[in-house]
């Protein structure tokens, strides 16, 4: 059994969205950003992976990217972030988010661009909207960690 009755089966936790091709109208909601917490949670898992290499070291910095693709909100990840850092091992370091902006190259002539908007890309040579291969902006990761060398 495949197929047809896929349609008929809407979530009930959705019934409730007025819009639901809009997920900022499901996650508007909630000020908790979950998606976010558990990004940073697994990046200070990497992060403690990396300290153990520079033992007795404090973390000052890390520099993650964050693309305009990734689906994750910089100040949501900013946020979790400092809800997550104080009284851990890395209290007092700095989180930068640098946000990097989708770059395609056209599906039909090959011209590579920056769309303004992450639906809706035509290219601005042949006005193809669709087909175009993302060249960055899906990218969510860690770019660079400073680390205090003073003993
Ligand atoms: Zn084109």
């Amino acid at each position: 059994m495949t197929g047809s009755n896929s349609n008929h089966q809407t979530p009930r936790a959705f019934s409730r969205v007025t819009h639901p091709t809009c997920p900022t109208e499901i996650y508007g909601v909630s000020q908790f950003p979950m998606h976010e917490m558990s990004i940073v949670q697994s990046i200070l898992g990497i992060l403690k992976e990396e300290m153990v290499k520079h033992d007795g070291h404090k973390l000052k910095k890390v520099v993650i990217k964050n693309g305009a693709l990734a689906g994750l909100v910089t100040e949501s990840l900013t946020f979790s972030w400092e809800a997550l850092i104080p009284g851990g091992p890395f209290e007092g370091a700095e989180l930068e988010v640098i946000e990097i902006p989708i770059k395609v190259a056209c599906g039909e002539c090959g011209e590579e661009f920056w769309p303004e908007h992450t639906k809706c890309m035509p290219c601005p040579k042949c006005e193809a909207l669709l087909g175009h291969t993302v060249l960055q902006g899906k990218e969510m990761l860690i770019d660079s960690i400073e680390i205090d060398d003073a003993e």
